[in-house]
């Protein structure tokens, strides 16, 4: 509460430089932009324009010296710098002489509060790691202020490292919606429904009590979709994924769940199925369809890619996720080129990654397939800067609204440095980003056509209280640990 207070008043006066809808430039105390085309009249005067950038629209082809314009929240314009100079007289500029211009990063399985987890407990096998470390330290520690700061501190991480949309499955989702607002991220955040009593539900019915009222709390929200998470087919029973679908089909929202991790998972879901795997297990109850959106599908059989094609399921790889609990390998070229809607995440920060950085995320993705297919072709810079932009954006269906850089769209942009002696020379823009440039070469990130960072400066969120907090709420565990 206190954080908020302090920040926003200590920030309205950025933003009123970067939100100039309706009133002159003249009035933005903001470094005063060199209008463009000082005769237009002012109602031709757009919000803001990144210009000299090599822009990377994903929808069309690279832009060597490009401009993309921004009024209103949305994408006004798209193309090489010669054409557009001069059109647009805009309240603000961005010049990024060379930086790339990319459309957000969409982050489409995370679970983010855990960042305050991050570290707590590495090393182990997934079913040992949540049964003896996650389950537990959730049930002692996880509350609503937790799930608030540790969203804080994600928040923080993912806005630096250019992630504008993410795709969340935790406890009281409710608050990290708020939290993801408040920062001015994008976000589809589902609300966990598992056969046991979590922190924010004693019993089933409690939990889909919680479920109905927070997806009504974001109902036509702009910038959250509410969404239901049942945990994975092997905590959640076939009764109560029924249940789920039903209810998903009544509010109209899309499902998050984990599927076919682990060979542990198949084994359970076998034991229960009578031998099948996840994937046909969920098709069997009826429960699958394109507002499903499953995480993980390291071990679907060829049969099992066909149907998540034919049920135009949306697909969310985590690569150092699987790398990391050994979960496997996920055939990723195999279900692309079945069809299937592949986007990319990070999976939880906790014991699984350990961070929320979608750039190195696709580096991961990339090398991950060349080994293990033995072929260096497997997955290239381009796949999978496509996996973490329109190719989450399909898989969440908000490719509609993001995941590309296109007159209409929603200004979701981020604008990453290529200049540091890690990055340079570059031949290849693609190839930069995704082998070479880290997380902290974003510079700038834009969501909704708001400015949340600029010029490594974050606009939304007060950094030195997260991380204040985040290492209060270390101290705090780690005593409660060492007590049991
Ligand atoms: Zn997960």
């Amino acid at each position: 509460m206190i954080l908020r207070a302090i920040s926003v008043a200590a920030l309205l006066p950025l933003f009123a430089a970067c939100a100039p809808r309706g009133d002159a430039p003249a009035v933005a105390p903001a470094p005063a932009p060199a209008p463009r085309a000082a005769a237009a009249p002012a109602g031709d005067v757009i919000d803001l324009l990144i210009v000299n950038g090599t822009v990377v629209p994903i929808a069309g082809p690279n832009l060597e010296d490009g401009v993309v314009a921004i009024d209103d929240g949305r994408i006004l314009a798209v193309g090489p710098t010669a054409e557009l100079a001069g059109r647009y007289a805009a309240a603000d500029t961005i010049d990024a002489s060379g930086m790339a211009v990319l459309p957000g990063l969409v982050n489409a399985h995370t679970h983010v509060p855990m960042t305050l987890f991050r570290g707590i407990a590495d090393d182990l096998a997934l079913m040992d790691w949540l049964e003896n470390y996650i389950f537990p330290a959730e049930a002692t520690f996880v509350d609503a202020e937790f799930v608030r700061w540790g969203t804080r501190l994600a928040a923080a991480e993912m806005i630096r490292s250019g992630t504008t949309t993410f795709a969340d499955m935790y406890y009281f989702e409710a608050d990290i919606g708020r939290e993801a607002r408040s920062a001015g991220l994008r976000a589809v955040v589902g609300q966990t429904l598992i056969d046991f009593p979590v922190p924010d539900a004693s019993t089933w019915e409690q939990a889909i009590a919680r479920a109905r009222a927070f997806v009504a709390e974001f109902e036509d929200d702009p910038l959250i979709t509410p969404a239901l998470a049942p945990h994975s087919p092997y905590t959640v029973s076939a009764e109560h994924l029924v249940q789920v679908r039903r209810l998903a089909d009544e509010l109209g929202v899309p499902i998050l769940i984990h599927v076919a991790e682990t060979q542990d998972e198949l084994r359970q879901v076998a034991e229960r199925s009578g031998g099948l795997g996840p994937v046909a297990y969920l098709d069997s109850l009826g429960f699958l369809g394109d507002a499903v959106v499953a995480a993980h599908v390291v071990w679907p059989t060829d049969a099992e890619i066909a149907t998540l094609a034919a049920r135009d399921v949306g697909v969310v790889h985590n690569p150092e996720s699987n790398m990391m609990l050994a979960s496997g390998v996920a055939p990723v070229p195999a279900m692309r080129a079945a069809g299937v809607d592949v986007g990319l995440g990070t999976d939880g920060p906790a014991g699984s990654n350990n961070d929320l950085d979608m750039i190195g995320e696709m580096g991961s993705a990339a090398r991950l397939q060349k080994v293990t297919r033995g072929d260096p072709r497997a997955l290239g810079a381009r796949d999978v800067l496509e996996m973490a932009t329109i190719g989450g954006a399909r898989a969440l269906d908000m490719d509609d609204r993001i995941g590309s850089l296109e007159p209409g769209k929603r200004a979701d942009v981020i604008v990453v440095d290529l200049s540091a002696a890690h990055t340079q020379p570059v031949y290849d823009v693609e190839s930069a980003i995704v082998y070479a440039a880290r997380g902290g070469d974003v510079i700038t990130t834009i969501v909704d056509g708001r400015l949340l960072m600029r010029d490594r400066r974050l606009l939304t969120l007060d950094e030195g209280a997260i991380l204040a907090k985040a290492r209060e709420y270390r101290d705090r565990i780690m005593a409660g640990l060492t007590q049991d």
